[in-house]
């Protein structure tokens, strides 16, 4: 089975390969020449997944996945949610975009908050979705220098350490993308098996 994931990020690439095992053989927008970068116009994370999707099977034909992710925090209204990656702004980093976030939390109680994966997958015409959620908090201040993004801010339910401080192998075990993922594969792997019936 042949399916494209529509990313150029190695990492997620590798963490899909590695949770199907080498079962389902998946290519990289670079592997079908798309250099593009895909627009993401949508007011949801599954529209922003869904459109990344449809844009490789309308432009090269291939059965398609996308994954769209966004930090929602409880108390400012599920934000930054899907501007999560520009959240202070056009030009700015991922400091920016914490300093922002503990800025805005200021004086506030309530800090829970929520990664939130959706993957959309276009398999011969038809659409599905895969969800996955780690709930949380945000933290005072920075811990931590692993992973990326919000990761320094963010500790996981039932953890002390926030992903900033918690090995790679341990947040890939329960992160948000990791769920989603896992629920791709198992059904992909399902379809396989029923095409090979
Ligand atoms: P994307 O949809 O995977 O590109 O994620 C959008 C934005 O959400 C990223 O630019 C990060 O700021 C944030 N983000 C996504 N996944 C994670 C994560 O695992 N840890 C911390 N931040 C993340």
């Amino acid at each position: 089975m042949k399916i494209v994931f529509a990313t150029n990020n190695e990492y997620k690439l590798s963490e899909v390969r590695k949770i199907s095992q080498d079962q389902l053989n998946i290519l990289s927008l670079a592997d079908i020449n798309c250099h593009e970068d895909i627009p993401e116009t949508g007011n949801t994370l599954k529209e922003n997944a869904l459109i990344k999707a449809q844009f490789v099977k309308d432009k090269f034909g291939f059965d398609c996945f996308a994954d769209d992710t966004g930090l929602e925090v409880e108390a400012l209204n599920n934000a930054p949610g899907i501007h999560s990656a520009r959240f202070a702004g056009e030009q700015c980093d991922s400091e920016d975009n914490m300093r922002k976030l503990l800025n805005d939390l200021e004086g506030k109680t309530n800090r829970n908050a929520q990664f939130r994966t959706v993957i959309a997958l276009l398999l011969e015409n038809r659409e599905y979705f895969f969800e996955g959620i780690i709930t949380g908090e945000i933290t005072q201040s920075k811990r931590g220098t692993n992973g990326f993004g919000y990761d320094p801010i963010f500790k996981p339910t039932g953890y002390d350490k926030t992903f900033g401080e918690l090995s790679d192998d341990i947040k890939n075990s329960l992160s948000h993308r990791a769920i989603a993922t896992q629920k791709l594969v198992v059904f992909l792997l399902q379809q396989k098996e029923k095409r090979l019936k």
